[in-house]
C-alpha cells in the first residue's frame, strides 16, 4: 500500500545490495519503487534493475548538474565532490526517448541553481527537450528544483506541462501551493519525521497532490544513515501526524494520488 517515487538505488552506497533493498522495500509493505537515473550510465543500470523486480518502475533522465557536464572546468570545481563526468546530453535524450516505452516517468531532471549557478540557459535548454519526449509519450516528469523553484513552475506552465511530480521540493509554502494548483505533485521523504518545512507541506498541501518519496541514499529519518525505499512507512506516519489524520488515511491517498499520476 506503500510507494515511493524517487530513489537511487543505482548509486555507489547501494553496491551489491540493490536486490537486498528491493526485497526490504516489498516487505516493508511498498507497492512499487520508481528508481530514478542521473546519465548514461545509471539510466542503462536502472533499466537493467528494473527488469529483475517487478516492483521497480525504472525512471530515466539527466539530472540538472549533470546536464551541464561537458561545459563545468574541473579546475574551478569548488565542491566536495567530483565534478560530473562530461557526456552528450542530447545523444542521452535520445536514447531516453527510444526507451520511452518501457518507462514509468521522465526524471530525474530539472533545475539546479544550488551546485552550478552559470549554466542556467543550459540546464534549461535539457529540460525542455526532456519534458517534450514526456509530452510525446504522456509520462510524468520526476523534478528537482534546488534554487529554481519558481522557474521550473514557470517552465513547465508555459510548455503545457501536464504531469509532474516536484521531488524534496525546497521552495515556501506559498510556491508549493501554487504547484499544487496548477495540478502537480510534491513527494514527501522519510527525512520529514525532522523537518519543519516538509511537516507543512504534509500538513497544508491538498491531500490529493501529496506523493511519497525517499531519494535514497539521501533524506533519510536518521541523520547520516543511508536512506532506503523500506523507510517510507515512517516518513508516511509523520505525515499524518503533521495533519492530524490516521496513517491508514494518510497511506490511502498517497496510493490513489499515485495511480492518478503513474496509472499503477
Ligand atoms: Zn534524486
Amino acid at each position: 500500500m506503500y510507494v515511493d517515487v524517487h530513489a537511487h538505488l543505482i548509486h555507489p552506497s547501494f553496491a551489491g545490495e540493490e536486490d537486498a533493498a528491493a526485497a526490504r522495500a516489498a516487505d516493508a509493505g511498498l507497492d512499487y519503487v520508481i528508481v530514478n537515473g542521473l546519465e548514461p550510465r545509471s539510466n542503462r543500470e536502472v533499466l537493467a534493475l528494473c527488469e529483475r523486480h517487478p516492483h521497480l518502475l525504472p525512471a530515466l533522465g539527466i539530472y540538472p548538474v549533470d546536464a551541464v557536464a561537458s561545459r563545468i572546468d574541473p579546475a574551478t570545481w569548488a565542491h566536495p565532490f567530483d565534478p560530473p563526468a562530461p557526456f552528450d546530453a542530447d545523444a542521452e535524450i535520445d536514447f531516453i526517448d527510444s526507451v520511452a516505452d518501457r518507462l514509468v516517468a521522465i526524471g530525474e531532471c530539472g533545475l539546479d541553481q544550488y551546485w552550478v549557478t552559470d549554466q542556467a540557459a543550459e540546464q534549461e535548454r535539457v529540460l525542455r527537450r526532456l519534458c517534450e519526449v514526456a509530452m510525446r509519450h504522456d509520462l510524468p516528469v520526476i523534478l528537482h528544483t534546488r534554487k529554481a523553484e519558481r522557474r521550473t513552475l514557470d517552465i513547465l506552465l508555459e510548455m503545457g506541462v501536464e504531469k509532474a511530480d516536484f521531488h524534496c521540493f525546497g521552495g515556501k509554502l506559498k510556491l508549493a501551493q501554487q504547484v499544487a494548483e496548477a495540478g502537480y505533485y510534491l513527494s514527501i521523504p522519510p527525512v520529514v519525521v525532522r523537518a519543519d518545512a516538509f511537516q507543512r507541506y504534509a500538513a497544508h498541501l491538498p491531500l490529493d497532490r501529496l506523493l511519497t518519496e525517499t531519494d535514497s541514499p539521501y533524506m533519510g529519518p536518521e541523520r547520516d544513515a543511508r536512506n532506503e525505499p523500506a523507510n517510507v512507512p515512517v516518513g508516511v506516519e509523520a505525515m499524518a501526524r503533521a495533519r492530524g489524520i490516521t496513517t491508514a488515511a494518510m497511506a490511502e491517498a498517497v496510493r490513489e494520488n499515485f495511480r492518478r499520476l503513474f496509472g499503477r
